[in-house]
């Protein structure tokens, strides 16, 4: 029986692993597909309180991970894919093996969201992608487009800029959803092209089966046009990641996990943090603040079972 597993291991999740191995709990947290979580594929993150200068997202969740090592937090590249409470203990299905805890931090947050257009699944790779740390200096020196107006669209462009001819920002409204700092750089920027209310309906691949252009359609006139470019960046938010909980856990209508208190849900043991739950605030900071917060709660949980916290 585990005390604590922590699912997730971005900002929320690693906090939690902090807190938590602090704590003398040993925690186990599962790192899931996507270890880091969002951090691991941003770029500098400039508002992380403690860092005048910025730090690199990689290298940011790269040190929380050794800080929850350092107090005795466990690792593993493992997935939960089912879960079930029982009375006093919980049990989750972890790579095809259930498992038994007395608590569980779900800290699993949130992945990027596509656009569901034809061929979109066949194109990953290949010309799209949502990710312009990773991919991004694969599109050197040839035109490439963002679609989004939020803060993640806003840095995938200007990151992009170091690499492709042009960047296009192709946005539904006339007006970014960015906070004002990144908008401002984003309009300041000679190679970054807006594209005001316009929405891509339809990658079109060449022979190879690479991205060689997109039909954009102009939502007040209708009137379409093709844009060649090498490569779409898909950054239009994303959706909590709550599939290995679904009907056992509260959620809002978009999947959100519902908090009944700061870090609780409705289960005992069971506690949430970061981006899984949060529809609002979605920063590394306020991540890192609810899983400090479920690590508390899960201790305190603890405390009321008879040798559990050594
Ligand atoms: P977001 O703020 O939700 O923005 C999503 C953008 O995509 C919006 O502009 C939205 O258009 C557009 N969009 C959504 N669905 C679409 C669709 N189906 N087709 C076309 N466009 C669509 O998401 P985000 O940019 O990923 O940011 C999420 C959170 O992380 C925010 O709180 C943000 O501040 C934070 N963040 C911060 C930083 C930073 O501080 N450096 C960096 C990245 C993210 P509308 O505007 O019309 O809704």
């Amino acid at each position: 029986m585990e005390k604590v597993i922590i699912v997730g291991s971005g900002c929320a999740g690693l906090t939690a692993a902090i807190y938590a191995a602090r704590a003398n709990l040993s925690p186990l947290v599962l790192e899931g597909s996507h270890p880091g979580g969002q951090l691991a594929t941003t770029t500098l993150v400039e508002n992380f309180p403690g860092f005048p200068e910025g730090i690199d997202g990689p290298q940011l969740v790269m040190n929380m991970h050794m800080q929850a090592e350092r107090f005795g937090a466990r690792f593993s590249y493992s997935e939960v894919t089912d879960f079930e409470p029982k009375d006093d203990h919980l049990r989750l299905l972890i790579d095809d093996e259930w498992k038994e805890t007395r608590s569980v931090i779900i800290a699993s947050g949130a992945s990027a969201r596509w656009l569901s257009l034809e061929n979109e699944e066949k194109l990953i790779g290949h010309g799209l992608t949502s990710c312009a740390t990773c991919d991004g200096a694969f599109y050197r020196n040839v035109p490439v487009c963002v679609v989004g107006g939020g803060d993640s669209a806003a840095e995938e462009a200007l990151f992009l800029t170091r690499f492709a001819s042009k960047v296009y920002l192709i946005h539904r409204r006339d007006k970014l959803r960015a906070s004002k700092i990144m908008a401002d750089r984003v309009l300041a920027c000679e190679s970054i092209e807006p594209i005001w209310n316009t929405v891509l309906t339809q990658y079109i691949p060449d022979e190879k089966g690479e991205m060689n252009a997109v039909k954009l359609r102009d939502v007040n006139t209708h009137e379409e046009r093709l844009l060649p470019v090498a490569c779409v960046f898909v950054a239009i938010g994303h959706d909590p990641n709550t599939k290995a909980f679904h009907g056992k856990l509260e959620t809002d209508p978009d999947g959100y996990l519902i908090r009944k208190h700061l870090a609780e849900s409705k289960h005992p043991g069971v506690f949430i943090a970061g981006d899984v739950a949060d529809r609002v605030y979605k920063q590394a900071i306020t991540a890192a603040g609810s899983g400090c917060a479920a690590a508390i709660e899960a201790e305190k949980y603890l405390s009321g079972f008879p040798h559990s916290v050594d």
